[in-house]
């Protein structure tokens, strides 16, 4: 497999099995995307969307993902960008970088484990990328 430089979103319950590659598919009842490694590994890429992780926008065409997808997990530690669809490839982390990155993250989640928030209803949730609802 090739490398894959467009990926198209397709909103779902929940992800096929298997994916088809250079889909992001986008799960509005576990809100979370998931998609095929896009080095072409065929790797599965789960990103859990919440304020401490993934945020998803949906211009009515494209999908956009922040941040960076970083497979560091993965044997290909493949490092790129979603964005309008477009998948934009970063340079690779180092081991020290992915380190730091890991417990950036971690600290993330934990900050906001700590505040409690009211968790917006499924409702609100779609409204946020189904910018028609
Ligand atoms: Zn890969």
């Amino acid at each position: 497999m090739s490398k894959i430089s467009h990926v198209i979103p397709e909103f779902v319950d929940s992800f096929p099995m298997p994916m088809s590659p250079g889909v992001l598919y986008v799960s509005t009842m576990f809100n979370s995307c998931g998609h095929l490694c896009c080095c072409g590994c065929g790797n599965e890429v789960i990103t859990p969307l919440s304020p401490a992780q993934w945020t998803l926008t949906y211009n009515g065409r494209d999908v956009s993902l922040a941040k960076s997808i970083g497979n560091w997990t993965l044997p290909c530690k493949s490092h790129y960008w979603i964005r309008n669809g477009r998948v934009d490839w970063s340079r690779q982390f180092t081991e020290s970088e992915i380190r730091l990155n890991q417990k950036n993250d971690q600290a993330d989640l934990q900050a906001l484990d700590r505040t409690p928030t009211s968790q917006p209803s499924f409702w609100e949730r779609l409204r946020r990328i189904l910018p028609w609802s």
